[in-house]
């Protein structure tokens, strides 16, 4: 595999500015790997995010430092993948992309869509949410009205002006409702307050209620809240999920925090034994990212893969909607390639 591999950056505009409860962003500009490897290409996708402390230049260095794990033994690209997710100079979002252009790179050396090569068994994934980010009233109304078609909306939330945002959100539609805080409600006494709101517009369920680090107020707003709480902020891979069992009634889990799809399918099943309900979601990222976490997307109880929607151009493509759901090709691998 000496020199067959390529690590590059690409700019990702958005259709719309993207703003959640911690800043704006109208363009995202990520890093990605292609390897090569006997006439066949595995593709990676980094989608670091600055909450995360990671950044463009860390995540080059991080996938240079991967690729180095790869060359030093070509045969063994399994061991590979365990050195990789294992070595902490390697930020979470680069070791995400290493091992799912190894994993599309097995897929297609096997004849295997990436589902199969992880031991994961083909059922159809729940529908998608659609996500609507903050922004004026009139453009909220504007986009929840544009996205009629999806089943469910996750409405971002945190702002110091959340009722307002409901109220426009609820004028235009009557589509069931998650609601992600992204950390924004600043004490458990708050939050408990919105919750109690957001219960009685038809909100199903609450995502990071509170900044990360504070379970034991989760726990406590986890007595009393009438909605299930779900952790994203507060949970990165498998070694956090033991601790969070008796705060949150569920995780989200991403493939650029967890560093990859072999550590989310660990998580899923991790989350499974404690009884934890699955949300499988996404930073914004191209089909590339979004297809390595669709092939697990059969076995959680709910789906946020949205990120690629998000996007004026998907550098990929590869993948489909269908009646709400995300559904990856029959291709071996990912089963995406480049436009
Ligand atoms: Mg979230």
């Amino acid at each position: 595999m000496e020199d067959c591999y390529q690590i590059f950056t690409q700019r990702l505009e958005l259709t719309n500015p993207w703003t959640i409860s911690r800043g704006t962003a109208a363009q995202k500009e990520y890093a990605y790997l292609k390897l090569e490897s006997g006439g066949l290409t595995g593709w990676g996708e980094a989608a670091h995010n600055s909450r995360y402390g990671e950044s463009l230049g860390s995540v080059r260095a991080g996938l240079e430092l991967g690729m180095a794990w790869i060359l030093e033994n070509p045969t063994d690209l399994a061991g590979a993948a365990g050195r990789i997710f294992a070595d902490p100079a390697i930020p979470r979002s680069a070791k995400a992309a290493l091992d799912m252009a190894l994993l599309d790179l097995e897929g297609k050396q096997r004849g295997l869509p990436a589902r199969a090569v992880l031991g994961i068994v083909e059922t159809v994934p729940p529908v998608t949410s659609f996500s609507i980010g903050i922004d004026d009233l009139d453009t909220i109304r504007a986009k929840v009205l544009a996205a009629g078609d999806y089943a469910v909306l996750k409405i971002k939330l945190g702002t110091d002006h959340d009722e307002a945002i409901m109220a426009a959100v609820r004028e235009v539609t009557d589509q069931p409702l998650r609601v992600d805080a992204n950390e924004g409600w600043k004490d458990p006494e708050t939050a408990l307050r919105h919750i109690v709101r957001l219960a009685g517009q038809g909100v199903e369920l609450i995502e990071q209620p509170l900044p990360a680090g504070r379970l034991d107020e989760v726990a406590w707003l986890r007595e009393r809240s009438p909605l299930p709480l779900f952790a994203d902020e507060d949970v990165m891979d498998s070694a956090d999920i033991a601790k969070l069992a008796g705060c949150y009634h569920g995780i989200n889990i991403k493939l650029m925090k967890a560093g990859g799809p072999r550590e989310a399918w660990r998580m899923i099943q991790r989350a499974r034994e404690h009884g934890l309900k699955i949300m499988l979601g996404c930073m914004i990222e191209s089909s590339c990212g979004i297809s390595a976490a669709a092939h697990l997307s059969g076995a959680v109880d709910f789906v946020d893969l949205d990120g690629h929607l998000l996007l004026a151009a998907d550098p990929f493509r590869g993948l489909r909607l269908e009646a709400g759901r995300v559904r990856t090709s029959e291709a071996p691998g990912l089963g995406v390639e480049w436009v």
